[in-house]
Parts: structure tokens; sequence; C-alpha cells
């Protein structure tokens, strides 16, 4: 029996599970310290089972990384637990690094048995604050861009999406193609955007993209830029004059997710895709969890 009800590693807190496997000052350094990059709210966390339906519901709005959420979630659960008995047992102090190595050792081993690790990246954050795509103002449309890029057959998939203010997706595209390395694909995809917003007539669109170098070149055109994409650069500044008003955002990948979600899709079904306002149903989950107030027309 227990002859002390409060927490044996901190002594500050009772030793509740959900003071032991999420809030522990230990423990949220291993939340925090590994690949999740967690940091609980506390006067949120009830009870655990209510705790692990939340993250759950977090996650599956948050698309195909679901699965892939809730199994890092368990295996960080149990691998604080392990560690966490390991430390009582022995009274010794915890080490967060330890134990998160331990959990990425038997998450990877396990992703690697399960054949997960191919279908899925780890995100980088759990729910949390995470950047979500957000809706024009009207007038503008927004374009999201993005590429994916294979480095073996050098085979690239371009998605691009078409928004209004309402978050009504207008028109998209899944291209296929070939190109030398990941940034060509990546300024090719913004000319994509922009021939297919000036075939639809759009007078006032955002370009948006995750490619960080891309964007820079793109809001500074009297920088020089990399070589590889100088001539694909000069054909968006050329496209640039067929619109009355134009702006290129970069984004974190969060806030791009339906584009990457649909360059991946061409590149996995090696075929090109155009769609006018009916997205393939694998981007209309990814849609719908960009947080709008409705679902898109579809
Ligand atoms: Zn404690």
């Amino acid at each position: 029996m227990a002859n002390n009800p409060m927490c044996q590693i901190c002594g500050e807190f009772p030793e509740t599970t959900e003071h032991s496997l999420i809030l522990c000052p230990w423990a949220l350094a291993v939340w925090f310290g590994s690949s999740t990059g967690y940091i609980p709210e506390k006067q949120k966390i009830t009870t655990l089972e209510a705790w692990i339906l939340e993250i759950q519901k977090k996650s599956s709005l948050l698309s195909d990384n679901s699965e892939y959420v809730m199994q890092c979630v368990f295996f960080h659960l149990w691998g604080i637990w392990k560690h966490r008995c390991d430390v009582v047992m022995r009274h010794g102090t915890p080490n967060p690094r330890t134990a998160i190595e331990c959990i990425n050792r038997s998450l990877g081993e396990w992703l690697n048995a399960s054949g997960l690790l191919d279908r899925t990246s780890p995100p980088e954050t759990i729910p949390s604050p995470i950047p979500t795509w957000q809706p024009p103002i009207f007038p503008s449309v927004k374009v999201n861009v993005d590429g994916a890029w294979d480095n073996v057959t050098h085979k690239s998939g371009i998605g691009v999406i078409v928004r209004n203010h309402r978050g009504n997706s207008i028109a998209g595209a899944s291209i296929l193609g070939n190109h030398n390395s990941p940034i060509e694909v990546e300024a090719d995809a913004v000319v994509k955007g922009l021939q297919l917003a000036a075939f639809l007539k759009i007078q006032n669109i955002i370009i948006e993209g995750d490619c960080q170098e891309l964007f820079h070149a793109l809001n500074n055109p009297s920088s020089s830029p990399n070589w590889r994409i100088s001539h694909m650069l000069s054909k968006v500044f050329h496209l640039k004059t067929l619109f009355t008003g134009i702006k290129f955002h970069w984004v974190p990948r969060e806030a791009n997710r339906v584009a990457d979600a649909a360059a991946k899709l061409a590149k996995r079904r090696l075929c090109s895709q155009d769609w006018a306002n009916r997205p393939p149903t694998s981007l209309i989950s990814i849609l719908r969890s960009d947080g709008l107030p409705g679902p898109p027309v579809v």
C-alpha cells in the first residue's frame, strides 16, 4: 500500500494517471522535447480517457495523419510509463532524453514492422495551435500550389487548388510531370497555378505555397535566384501581368495541405487530373478539415 498519495517523482501533486503520464514536470519535458512538441493545456485535462478522445477527434480532423498521431501518442504514454516505473523502482531520477530515445526506437520499430512508415510522416506537432488555411478576403481568390518529387524516378506531381473567400473550391489540378529537382517542381507549380487562374479569368489572386526559397525569390525579383528556377521565374513574371492584383504568400506546410495532397495524388496515381468544382474524393476530407464554416461546394 502506498503510504503517500503524492507523486513519487516530483512530490508536488497527487499521483493520478493523468499526472503520471502527462502532467508530471518530467513527462511534460518528454512531450515537448519529442517529435510531438506537445504542450498540454493543464486545465483542460480531466481524465486520460477524455484526453485521448480529444486528441483522436483533433487528429482525425487533421486528415491522413490521424492513425500515425494516435500511435505516436500511445507510444509516448507507454514509454513514459515504463521510464517512470523504472525510476520509481530504482529510486533514480527521470531522464526525459532517455525516455524520448526509447519512445522513438520502439515507435520506429513498430512503424517499420507494420509497414506504416511509408504512408506517414511525423506531424510537426500534435494538435494544438497549428496554422490552418485561411480563406482570402473578397474579391480575392486564393490559389494554393505545391510540388512532390521522387528523387529516384524524377517523376513529379503538382497540386493546385483554387478557393474563394467562402473557402469553396472553384477548381484544381493534380499534374504529373518530370523535373530535375524539388525546387523546379515548386516553381512549376506556381506557373501552373497562374495559368489555371488566368484561364478562369480571375483578376485578384493570392498564390500560396510552402517553399520558402521560392517565395522569397518571387517576392524579391531583384535578388539573384537559384539558377534551376530562373527560367520558370521569368514565366511567372510574364504571367503576373495578366492579373489586376497578385500576391505571393509563403505559408507553413500545415496551411497548404490540400495542394500538398493534390500533388502527391498525381505522383501516386501517375496521371494528371483537372477538376472544376468537384475535387477528387481523397481531397474532400482535407478540404473540410481546413476549418471552414461549411462544407465546400462539391
Ligand atoms: Zn509528479
